[in-house]
């Protein structure tokens, strides 16, 4: 899908949430909560199968290894783990979004399979948004907004449009993605070409650090026998779960 800026809908960012103002978005995360929850991301889903070759969609790898990432992250670090879908339906990129920002998470791991015309490329690799329309602070123009709370209380609430709510978060995505190449690296084999930042329609909407992830190529017939194999999935599992041991410690909360 052609990344657009036409999307209308607008991100609530409440005041003192888990979003830090956006003007004041460091290169560190100074009062960042702890973080309790993160969002993994199957991509494709129902008629869309993404790439596929032979008895192998990669619709149904991407919903494995995101279930084997949730065992993973709820069963050792008690992380709660919010799956965009959990069954092979399709999604489109704003109801993903939207599954992320209504939860309480803390970052988004959007999960893929590579394709290419040629047999030849393989490896894994790890992508952030950057978004066309940049401006000097790089901050997204918003106005706050006071409405009312309960019991006559009274809250600052920032809208943000929808298709800017990664810009608030570039900086930390780029982080992200330096943890999640390092920890995928310790496990599968790397693309020549590991981190890329392009204008990712799948992250713009995400309110949230966030990263999309090419697990392996498809198209790659040595690849394609190892990612319908257990070992090669477990892998990627445990190098997302290392990664979010790893991003848990620079963005803050217990080690
Ligand atoms: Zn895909």
């Amino acid at each position: 899908m052609p990344f657009s800026l036409a999307a209308a809908a607008l991100v609530a960012v409440v005041s003192g949430g888990v979003l830090p103002a956006a003007q004041t978005l460091p290169s560190s995360f100074p009062d960042r909560p702890a973080l309790q929850a993160i969002v993994v991301d199957p991509g494709h889903g129902g008629d869309d199968p993404g790439v596929t070759v032979g008895e192998i969609a990669e619709k149904q790898i991407t919903l494995d290894v995101a279930r084997r990432v949730r065992a993973l992250v709820e069963g050792r670090l008690g992380i709660h783990v919010t799956l965009t879908r959990d069954e092979d339906r399709p999604l489109s990129a704003d109801e993903r979004a939207a599954a992320a920002n209504n939860s309480a998470a803390g970052l988004f791991l959007s999960l893929h399979l590579n394709a290419a015309f040629g047999p030849s490329s393989s490896g894994a690799a790890v992508a952030y948004a950057s978004l066309a329309r940049d401006t000097p602070s790089g901050a997204p123009s918003a106005e706050p907004m006071v409405l009312p709370g309960p019991y006559g209380s009274v809250r600052t609430v920032t809208l943000v449009p929808w298709d800017l709510a990664q810009r608030g978060h570039i900086e930390a995505s780029a982080a992200l993605a330096g943890v999640v190449e390092a920890a995928l690296r310790e496990q599968v084999p790397m693309s020549p070409r590991p981190l890329r930042r392009a204008p990712l329609r799948a992250l713009t909407g995400v309110n949230m650090p966030a990263v999309l992830v090419e697990m392996a190529y498809l198209t790659n017939p040595d690849q394609a026998a190892a990612i319908a194999g257990q070992d090669f999935q477990s892998r990627v599992a445990d190098a997302l779960f290392n990664a979010v041991v790893r991003y848990r410690t620079i963005a803050g909360g217990p080690p």
